[in-house]
């Protein structure tokens, strides 16, 4: 059976304004992962007037150059480090969020058989009480009444990926503790944790239908046809932000060295994409709120920003959605 393609609760964006008092927070596993997961949605909550900060967890250090045109530019080569975190910075002005470092070490993608082992001192490798506690540090800092983060699969198999969500769902855990981590400020409950799930099995093939229905190449057909082995997950919640998405895609060209401008990113005219997919899609994972079947908002069943700040602030809490997918 083809995955049918959702009916969009709402294919304009939240009215500006509208989220002011209101805070998210984008864990992510490298710089590049936020422009090309959530970027739309994070630039269009900005505009609706919430604050939206980006965590990276690690400085991608590792990262290849996939873009042609720079693979052996001597500049880039001497220190990818600091390009990267240059190209951080162009892209974060472009979405107009805020960002943090979270200040570990890349873990690179190990290729081969058997798999190499993970290199000494990278993220994967650090002690989860480590992780947790500088996750739970922004946290208490930046109050956020909702998360976003990878499922459990980390979206693709990355260890850096699966370890932002194992890190992510761990700092969920203890940020509303006041026993947890004491010295890394005070207790504060994000209320919703979401994942990504920009990139579904019915989002790529409605692109690669509505691309052949016009005569345009796709660049799909190989993803279309490993649809089915690709596990079905539960998206709740769609974020129309179709009016932002030339805002991801300049943030998306600010990691050069990453993003191939002729890449297949960029083969699906905008004004199809905005007819076809006008939103970025989550599912919830954890809520301290209702979730409703499908929900178009982020923020849905929080209240006032006010009434969302004092019950981020409570210990009496309990969970009413667990979406959490056994592993
Ligand atoms: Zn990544």
């Amino acid at each position: 059976m083809p995955p049918t393609t959702p009916s969009f609760p709402s294919p304009t964006a939240l009215p500006e304004g509208s989220h002011a008092g209101f805070r998210l927070l984008a864990v992510h596993a490298h710089p590049d992962d936020e422009s090309s997961k959530g970027a739309a949605a994070t630039a269009m909550y900005i505009a609706a007037g919430a604050r939206v900060c980006i965590v990276s967890c690690t400085g991608g250090e590792r990262g290849d150059v996939l873009n042609e045109a720079l693979k052996h530019d001597p500049h880039i080569m001497r220190d990818i480090a600091q390009v990267r975190r240059d190209e951080m910075k162009a892209a974060v002005a472009e979405l107009g969020c805020e960002h943090v470092w979270l200040g570990f070490v890349d873990s690179g993608l190990p290729e081969g058989d058997p798999l190499p082992p993970l290199p000494e001192g990278c993220f994967a490798l650090e002690p989860l009480a480590v992780t947790t506690e500088a996750l739970v540090r922004v946290i208490r800092e930046f109050r956020p009444h909702v998360m976003t983060t990878y499922d459990e699969l980390g979206g693709y198999p990355h260890p850096d990926h699966i370890m932002t969500h194992t890190v992510s769902m761990s700092a969920f855990a203890a940020a509303g503790d006041p026993t947890a981590y004491p010295h890394a400020g005070a207790a504060w409950q994000p209320l919703k944790l979401y994942y990504n799930q920009s990139h579904s099995g019915g989002r790529i093939r409605a692109f690669h239908d509505a691309m052949m229905a016009r005569g345009i190449e796709s660049p799909y057909t190989e993803w279309v046809e490993n649809i089915e082995r690709r596990g079905k997950r539960h998206i709740t919640t769609r974020v129309p932000c179709g009016e932002f998405f030339e805002v991801r895609d300049r943030a998306l060209l600010a990691h050069a060295t990453q993003v191939d401008p002729q890449g297949s990113w960029f083969r699906m005219p905008r004004d199809l994409e905005r007819e076809v997919w006008p939103t970025e899609d989550f599912e919830a994972a954890l809520a301290y709120a209702p979730v409703d079947e499908v929900e178009d908002d982020l923020f849905a069943g929080l209240g006032t920003a006010a009434e969302a700040d004092e019950m981020a602030r409570r210990q009496d809490l309990a969970l009413t959605f667990d979406g959490r997918v056994a592993v």
